[in-house]
């Protein structure tokens, strides 16, 4: 193998690991990443700094493949985090109670058994891995304590460390969710149907460029924004609006409001059209001129871009709401307890309480990106500024974008703390 070839893998497992690494929890002293590239299998230590990855922490690990390579799954990820950790501990597979764990990681997962024998563990993981991109691996007992972690799986490293972001999310929701009467799960049917899609339309775009820089390098990261503006010639506004949209989507991924390409973001552009986000990309990759024009009226959009799938539920709050001039929708991992747990949530805050009054209601389910959904959102909201979605996420909306940042933020704060102080 050259040694140029190296480097390209080489220069992905350090993107990854830096991602891994920047997980707001620990990934566990086991987590690696593993991919199986055309030169046989790669991947990264047992024990290696994985936000700092050395070039001698990558090495060969096989000459052959993943049998789950066949279905495009090449990549893996080994990982500790700590909800994770905690249901394997306990014992806990739990079904799908957000449509985000449904569409990523599938309608269940399940607990691997390692500690009996190899073939019947093997054919388990095999099963585990078809049915869904997550399962938990419980291994032997060493020094006295139970071990296990977690796996994950993804056409590429991208999808498989979002896969455990989302795992970890739904661990921390599953669990968390007892303090106000358990999540209820997604039908199964319902679940797969939504993985199903996921896979088929979803992703496809962002799988394709995440695919390809395993292959021929990792591109560069984000564009000086001002440069990418001035190649089209917007009026200053929209100018400022659009470069504004990709800001606060990079500090919505800051501030782990989103995971992978989840949510979106939208402001009035005037009194026919919208700017909003587009659909199923990584917001870290995205420019100002990105971003999709939608008539609000009609949801005939410009460009090649297509925009948000949610683009109907933003429609429904501006013309529902003169005043409203940006709307988020996210999956924030707070807001989803009440949203899986089919509750409206009570804002406890006095500070809060100014801006959403004493709660704020449960939009009745929809599937991602129906007009059922936009639907029973803009009813839920009412004159409210936010919401949460059954089995979703969570609305926010402001007079302008840092207004709907600040409300996004300050919902999903009110939430962490109501569950925080009752979960033990
Ligand atoms: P988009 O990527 O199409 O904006 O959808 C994300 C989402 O949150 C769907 O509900
Ligand atoms: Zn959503």
């Amino acid at each position: 193998m050259s040694e140029e070839i190296r480097e390209e893998f080489y220069a992905v497992f350090r993107k990854y690991g830096a991602m891994m690494a920047a997980q707001p929890y620990p990934v566990g002293e086991e987590a690696r990443l593993l991919l199986d590239t055309w030169d046989g299998v790669y991947g990264t230590l047992k024990g290696a700094d994985l936000g700092n990855l050395k070039e001698s922490d990558v090495v060969k690990m096989a000459n052959g493949h993943f049998s789950s390579s066949r279905t495009g799954m090449r990549a893996r990820v080994i990982s500790q985090t700590p909800y994770c950790q905690r249901c394997l501990r306990e014992g806990v597979s739990f079904r799908a109670v957000v449509d985000d764990m449904a569409q990523i990681i599938g309608p269940q997962v399940f607990i691997v058994d390692m500690t009996g024998s190899k073939n019947a563990a093997t054919l388990q993981m095999a099963r585990a891995i078809q049915h869904a991109t997550g399962c938990f691996v419980q291994d032997r007992v060493r020094d006295g304590q139970p071990a296990g972690y977690t796996l994950t799986v993804g056409r590429n490293l991208y999808e498989a460390v979002v896969a455990m972001t989302v795992l970890e999310k739904a661990a921390e929701i599953a669990l968390k969710a007892s303090v106000i009467g358990g999540g209820k799960p997604l039908s199964k049917i319902e679940a797969r149907i939504m993985r199903q899609n996921y896979k088929n339309k979803y992703s496809t775009v962002e799988n394709e460029v995440k695919s390809e820089e395993e292959v021929n390098g990792v591109e560069d990261d984000m564009p000086d924004g001002e440069d990418t503006v001035s190649k089209m010639d917007f009026a200053d506004r929209e100018s400022e609006l659009r470069q504004m949209l990709v800001d606060f989507g990079n500090k919505m991924v800051a501030c782990g409001l989103v995971q992978g390409t989840w949510g979106n973001l939208s402001v009035r552009l005037d009194e026919k059209y919208m700017l909003t986000t587009p659909s199923g990309l990584d917001y870290t990759r995205l420019h100002a001129e990105d971003m999709v024009k939608v008539e609000i009226s009609s949801m005939k959009y410009e460009g090649d871009l297509k925009p948000t799938s949610e683009k109907s539920l933003h429609a429904a709050v501006y013309q529902h709401r003169p005043e409203i001039g940006a709307v988020i929708h996210t999956h924030a991992k707070y807001c989803c307890i009440f949203a899986a747990a089919n509750q409206d949530m009570p804002i406890e805050d006095r500070e809060a309480q100014k801006v959403f009054g004493t709660s704020v209601k449960l939009a009745g389910y929809g599937i991602p990106g129906s007009r059922k959904l936009a639907k029973n959102t803009a009813a839920a909201l009412g004159d409210n500024f936010g919401c949460v979605m059954a089995n979703h996420g969570m609305l926010a909306c402001g007079s302008n974008l840092e207004t709907a940042f600040a409300n996004c933020q300050m919902l999903e704060q009110c939430a962490e703390t109501y569950i925080n102080r009752r979960f033990k």
